[in-house]
């Protein structure tokens, strides 16, 4: 069977290495994960029963419209109903949005070291994907973006995506920065804006501003949320779109009629209620990330301060080695050779314990491996 050039070179989305894998690898009993930035809480107790309420359905097909989910996404985040989009993950919809508004040969235009589904959905798509250089301190450079779009009229650009806060650098654009891209690009009919905003509940960084709350003033503005992260429900799969009704009018003829299942639907509807949990998962987080920061100065460890709930550090040493290292320790973190950091490890805030467990390791480890001089 004849087979396209981009799928055959095609480097799947590496996802965390599982636990269960893990130990069966290496012998461990006991390991941590904190490789995916998933959230460390497990699920609020309120997901847990209404999951548990729901069993007894689940020989039914799920609401195809996600009615219920939907109203009360529109009650909690006061957006209009009709401009509320939902799919398996968020990456379901950046793929859906890349085969709906982009043709092969077509082109994306994003940053260098933005997170890696929009790049691995297009190839897939066989469309093009061009990406702009982060700044020094790895904030993306939303001019720069601007500019590019603007030079490369011939490029066929369809979606501009920007995550924001970005993953695996954590870093977040400034509101100023953003508005100014708005005022350029907004309100065009021959691109769409896509803002990945998966973090947004955990960043600290007073410049913030979250298209969320703004993007109705623009036609082409789309924002992605998730449920994978602050929401802790990373294994029942649910991402949401916000955006204009055309194109949810699109995004609701191509997508799988029952592309978000029934216990996602009503674990959705628990956990937008239960505020605490959220309030705790913030919490829980930037304490952690305080300790990491405090820690990772004490061991000498260069690292970028984040908005996300993971830090990107840089351990001086060829960072799949301590990988593989930190996994006989029964550590799991993260590589990031793929987005063009070859030293540096992602690390997901985990509970307080695991935190100092990761620590520990990394001491061990740094002590181990030489540093690259
Ligand atoms: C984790 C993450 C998502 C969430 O993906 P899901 O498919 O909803 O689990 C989306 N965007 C970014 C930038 C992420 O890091």
């Amino acid at each position: 069977m004849k087979v396209s050039a981009e799928i055959l070179n095609l480097i799947p989305y590496k996802t965390g290495k599982p636990i269960s894998e893990t130990k069966r690898e290496y012998g461990l009993t006991e390991v941590y994960k904190l490789a995916s930035n998933e959230n460390p809480l497990g699920p609020s107790p309120k997901v847990i029963a209404a999951i548990k309420n729901a069993l007894d359905q689940q020989h039914l097909y799920p609401d195809p419209v996600c009615h219920d989910l939907v109203h009360k996404i529109s009650e909690k985040w006061n957006v209009p109903t009709t401009q509320i989009g939902v799919g398996n993950g968020s990456n379901e919809i950046i793929d859906l949005l890349i085969r709906i508004f982009c043709e092969p040969g077509d082109a994306i235009l994003t940053s260098q070291a933005a997170f890696v589904a929009y790049q691995v959905c297009a190839q897939a798509a066989r469309v093009k994907v061009r990406t702009v250089d982060l700044k020094p301190d790895l904030t993306m450079d939303l001019k720069a973006i601007a500019d590019h779009f603007f030079r490369n009229p011939t490029a066929k650009i369809r979606l501009i995506f920007i995550p924001n806060p970005n993953n695996p650098t954590g870093t977040s654009v400034g509101g100023a920065e953003l508005e100014e891209f708005l005022v350029r690009l907004g309100n065009r009919d021959d691109v769409l804006l896509v803002f990945d905003e998966a973090y947004t509940e955990y960043v600290r960084n007073p410049e913030f501003k979250a298209a969320a709350q703004f993007y109705q003033k623009y036609s082409n503005v789309l924002v992605l949320k998730t449920f994978s992260k602050v929401y802790g429900m990373a294994g029942l799969r649910l991402g949401v779109i916000l955006a204009p009704e055309y194109v949810l009018e699109f995004y609701n003829r191509v997508r799988n009629p029952f592309n978000v299942n029934d216990l996602a639907q009503v674990a959705a509807i628990a956990a937008l209620e239960d505020e605490d949990y959220i309030a705790e998962s913030r919490k829980v987080t930037w304490t952690g990330l305080d300790y990491f920061y405090k820690e990772l100065t004490r061991l000498n460890l260069p690292f970028f301060k984040s908005d996300g709930n993971f830090i990107l550090f840089d351990t001086k040493r060829n960072a799949q080695t301590c990988f593989v290292n930190l996994l006989k320790k029964g550590i799991i973190l993260r590589p990031v050779g793929n987005y063009g950091f070859p030293n540096y490890l992602r690390m997901t805030v985990g509970k307080a314990f695991e935190n100092e467990k990761a620590i520990e390791a990394i001491e061990k480890m740094l002590a181990e491996i030489p540093e690259i001089s």
